[in-house]
C-alpha cells in the first residue's frame, strides 16, 4: 500500500531540492502506464483526474482505479482532483477516495478565491486529504489568457487559505504542444521569497526541458503538471497500432501496443524531475 498525499511528497521534494510530476490521465491505459514508468524510475507520482477525464470516467470509479493502483506500485502514488471547480466536486472526490483536491477559484475576485479555497482547504484537512490551490490565472493555447501572479497576493493566498501547495502563473500555459517560450523565472524568485508553501505549475509540457529541471533542482516549485506531452505520445502510438494491421478489431490487443511507448515517453519527463 502506497497511497500517499500531496503533502507526503510535495514537502520531501522541497527539503530535497526535486520535483514530483503531476501526470494527466485519461483513461486505465494511460494511469497503468504512468505508475509502470514512476516505478521504474523509482520516484513518486502524483495521478491527476482532470475535467475531461471526469467527463469520460465517474470521479468514484476513478478514485478505485487510482487506489488499486497505488495499493499495488512499489513507489508512493497520490490521488489527486485536478481543477475541482466547487466545493461539492472536491467533496465528492474526498469520499471516492482521492487523497488531494485542486480547487481551482482562479476566475475569481481574490477575496471569494481565497474564502472558498480556505473552506476546502478545511474539509480536506478534516479527511486527512491535501489540497492544492490556484492564484493567479493560467491560460489556456488558442484559448483564454494568463493573469500572471502577483508576489503579494500569492502570499495573502498562501497564508490565509491554508493549501499545502498553490499554482502560479508565471508565464506558463495549458495545452502547448510546442516547447517555446518558457518561464518568467523572476517572478517565480518573487513569489518564492515570499511564502514557503510547494509551488505547483501547471502547463508543464510547454516548458523547456532544460528549464524544467533546474526549477525542479533549484527553486520552491515541487510539482509540474504534465498532460498534452503524454497525450501526444499515447495518441501516436495508438494511431501506430491502429493502423499496423488493418484486420485487428479488438479493442485490448489495440490498446496493449500503447503501454510501452507511454512508459518510455513518461520515463523521460520523470527523469527531468529529479534532484542531483
Ligand atoms: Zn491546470
Amino acid at each position: 500500500m502506497s497511497l500517499v498525499t500531496l503533502s507526503d511528497v510535495l514537502q520531501p521534494a522541497l527539503r530535497d531540492g526535486y520535483a514530483v510530476a503531476g501526470l494527466v490521465t485519461l483513461g486505465w491505459e494511460d494511469m497503468r502506464a504512468y505508475v509502470a514508468a514512476a516505478e521504474a524510475e523509482n520516484v513518486p507520482v502524483i495521478l491527476q483526474a482532470g475535467p475531461s477525464c471526469r467527463e469520460h470516467t465517474p470521479l468514484p470509479v476513478l478514485g478505485k482505479m487510482f487506489r488499486h493502483l497505488a495499493e499495488g506500485a512499489s513507489v508512493p502514488v497520490v490521488a489527486h482532483l485536478d481543477h475541482g471547480y466547487t466545493h461539492e466536486e472536491c467533496r465528492i472526490a474526498i469520499e471516492s477516495g482521492f487523497t488531494s483536491v485542486m480547487f481551482d477559484g482562479s476566475r475569481k475576485a481574490l477575496a471569494q478565491n481565497i474564502a472558498e479555497t480556505a473552506a476546502i482547504a478545511e474539509m480536506a484537512h478534516a479527511a486527512g486529504v491535501s489540497c492544492e490551490g490556484e492564484i493567479g490565472f493560467v491560460g489556456y493555447s488558442g484559448g483564454e489568457g494568463s493573469d500572471g501572479t502577483n508576489p503579494d497576493e500569492a502570499a495573502q493566498f498562501a497564508s490565509e487559505t491554508g493549501v499545502d501547495a498553490m499554482a502560479i502563473s508565471v508565464g506558463n500555459v495549458h495545452l502547448q504542444q510546442n516547447k517555446e517560450g518558457g518561464l518568467d523565472e523572476s517572478r517565480i524568485r518573487a513569489i518564492e521569497a515570499v511564502t514557503e508553501v510547494p509551488l505547483v505549475i501547471h502547463g508543464g509540457s510547454g516548458v523547456p526541458v532544460g528549464q524544467r529541471s533546474a526549477l525542479a533542482r533549484g527553486s520552491k516549485i515541487c510539482k509540474f503538471n504534465i498532460g498534452t506531452e503524454l497525450r501526444m505520445a499515447f495518441g501516436q502510438a495508438l494511431r501506430t497500432a491502429v493502423n499496423t494491421d488493418p484486420d485487428r478489431f479488438d479493442r485490448v490487443q489495440i490498446l496493449k501496443d500503447t503501454h510501452e511507448p507511454v512508459v518510455e515517453a513518461t520515463r523521460r519527463v520523470l527523469q527531468a524531475f529529479k534532484g542531483i
